[in-house]
C-alpha cells in the first residue's frame, strides 16, 4: 500500500470524478485537492476538464493559483485536459477579460477554437508514444496554436492543428480521454510520477 502513487485531481470545478475514477482503476491513491495543503500532499496533480475561466476565477478565491505555479515551477507532474490544457498554458487567446493561467506548457492554446455549431466531436488520433490510435472526445475544446520551444506536439488532428502536448513532467491535451474509456495518457501522467517520486 505505501507504494501506492499520491496523485490529486484539482477539485473546484469540472468533471473531477472522471479523472479520479481512471487514476484509481489505475491503483493510484487519489485525493481532492482545494487548498493548499491538500496540494502539498500530492505527487502529481490532474486539472480536470470545464471551464477555465472558473476554475482560475476559483484558484484564487482559494488561495491556490500562487502554490500551484510554484509546485508546477518545483516540476510537479501535471496532466491537464481541455481546461485544464488551457490553465497550463503559459499564453492564451480568446479567454475572458482578466483571465489567467497557472502556466508551465510553453504554448499558446486557443480557447473554445473549435466554437460555433461544430463545438464537441469525436476522432481517431495517434499519438506520439502510443502504438494504437487514441478515440479523441472534444467537448468544446481548445487547441494549441503555437509550441515553444520548451514544448512538443504528440497529436495533432488531420489539418495540423496541435491537440496534444508535453513538456518533461507536463502532459496536455485538449480532449477528454476520461470519458472515453482511454487511459494510456493517465498511465503516462502515472509514469512521470513515480519517475519523480
Ligand atoms: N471551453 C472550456 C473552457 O474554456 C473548456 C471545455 C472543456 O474543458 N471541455 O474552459
Amino acid at each position: 500500500m505505501s507504494s501506492r502513487l499520491r496523485v490529486g485531481v484539482l477539485a473546484l470545478q469540472g468533471d473531477v470524478r472522471e479523472h479520479a475514477r481512471v487514476l484509481s482503476d489505475l491503483g493510484a491513491h487519489v485525493s481532492a485537492v482545494r487548498r493548499p495543503a491538500e496540494l502539498a500532499e500530492v505527487d502529481g496533480l490532474v486539472l480536470p476538464g470545464g471551464e477555465s475561466s472558473v476554475i482560475d476565477k476559483l484558484s484564487r478565491s482559494f488561495g491556490m493559483q500562487h502554490p500551484l505555479r510554484a509546485a508546477i515551477a518545483d516540476g510537479l507532474p501535471v496532466y491537464g485536459t481541455c481546461a485544464g490544457l488551457i490553465l497550463l498554458a503559459d499564453r492564451i487567446t480568446g479567454g475572458i477579460v482578466g483571465q489567467e493561467t497557472f502556466g508551465g506548457l510553453d504554448v499558446v492554446v486557443a480557447r473554445n477554437a473549435f466554437g460555433g455549431q461544430v463545438e464537441s466531436f469525436e476522432t481517431e488520433l495517434d499519438v506520439d508514444g502510443f502504438d494504437r490510435p487514441v478515440a479523441a472526445t472534444f467537448i468544446r475544446a481548445p487547441f494549441v496554436e503555437e509550441v515553444g520551444p520548451r514544448a512538443r506536439a504528440i497529436a495533432a488532428l488531420p489539418d495540423g492543428r496541435v491537440v496534444a502536448v508535453e513538456q518533461g513532467a507536463l502532459l496536455g491535451t485538449a480532449f477528454h480521454p476520461e470519458v472515453s474509456g482511454e487511459t494510456r495518457f493517465h498511465e503516462r501522467f502515472l509514469s512521470h510520477v513515480r519517475a519523480r517520486a
